[in-house]
């Protein structure tokens, strides 16, 4: 029998990769999208094939670079999914920038703005668009492709999408707004069988919160999570399991958090 296929955006490091191992244990085949890290890329595709054959799966596992931010790689990251390996079951829009320089809102400039709206919802908005038009046309066709669960899209949005931080509100904005994707693609695209997911995750040990490491092992440290220990990405790439695989058959537009409690008011 085919594998579900399962493009994951951003997944040469930190969540992306993560969730892509966590895909290929649950015997999806996968696409490893990635910006400029061919050899990260690489080792994604390699340790996905090898995950999934301890369990005794058989999955392959293809790399793909393209920009998330720049539409004719959005559409080439398409194709190329849907040649390599026909109908897409899953997407997961993952990959986002943080800002280059944390810089107070007072100062910072235009540029970085751009960029992160660019990259954090420009990209994963139309790559979107792109992906639900491909997953209808093939329930057009009466075809529910390789998996026998509902086709999902899941987007990895951020703690920051309604956590004020002064030192980067480029970033904030571009999460706030990403959120906005989940409802609008839950509402339109539910008549066709395709459920819409946003995972919230808080503070993850990747690449990305390297730079800001001891700041914010203090901060855990001193209980801002609940939960007192850094999120790894195995933890996000398991939500997007349970969703990809229909733990939640009669939901969409959920918002799931992975914080460690981070969203929690306590008194
Ligand atoms: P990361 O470690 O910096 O990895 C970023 C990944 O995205 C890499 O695979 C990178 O590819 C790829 N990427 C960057 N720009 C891209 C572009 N324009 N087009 C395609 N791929 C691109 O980041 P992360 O911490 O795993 O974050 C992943 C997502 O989770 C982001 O959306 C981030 O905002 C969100 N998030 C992270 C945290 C956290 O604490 N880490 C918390 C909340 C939300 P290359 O390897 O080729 O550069």
């Amino acid at each position: 029998m085919k594998n579900p296929v399962a493009l994951v955006t951003g997944a040469s490091r930190g969540i992306g990769r993560g969730t892509a191992l966590e895909l290929a244990g649950a015997g999806f085949d996968v696409v490893v999208n990635y910006a400029g890290n061919e050899s990260a890329a690489r080792q994604t595709a390699s340790d996905c094939v090898a995950r999934a054959a301890v369990i005794g799966r058989n999955i392959r596992a293809k790399i793909c670079q393209a920009d998330v931010g720049v539409s004719a790689d959005r559409k080439r990251l398409v194709g190329f999914s849907r040649e390599s390996f026909g109908d897409i079951d899953l997407l997961v829009n993952n990959a986002g920038v943080a800002p280059a320089v944390r810089a107070d809102i007072l100062e910072a400039g235009e540029e970085s703005f751009d960029r992160m709206i660019s990259i954090n919802v420009k990209g994963p908005y139309f790559l979107t668009q792109l992906v639900a038009k491909a997953m209808i046309e093939r329930a057009d066709q009466g075809s529910s492709g390789a998996s026998p669960c509902r086709a999902k899209i899941v987007t990895i949005s951020s703690l920051s999408a309604y956590t004020a931080s002064v030192n980067r509100g480029d970033y904030c904005v571009s999460k706030a707004a990403l959120s906005m994707l989940t409802p609008l693609f839950a509402a339109r695209l539910a008549e066709f069988g395709i459920g819409v997911f946003e995972i919230r995750p808080g503070i993850i040990a990747t690449d990305m919160t390297g730079p800001v490491k001891e700041k914010y092992d203090r901060l855990i440290g001193d209980g801002l999570t609940p939960i007192k220990r850094w999120g790894t990405p195995e933890d996000i790439g398991k939500a997007v399991v349970a969703i990809a695989t229909d733990a939640f058959p009669f939901s969409t537009g959920e918002v799931i958090n992975v914080d460690g409690g981070f969203h929690l008011r306590t008194l």
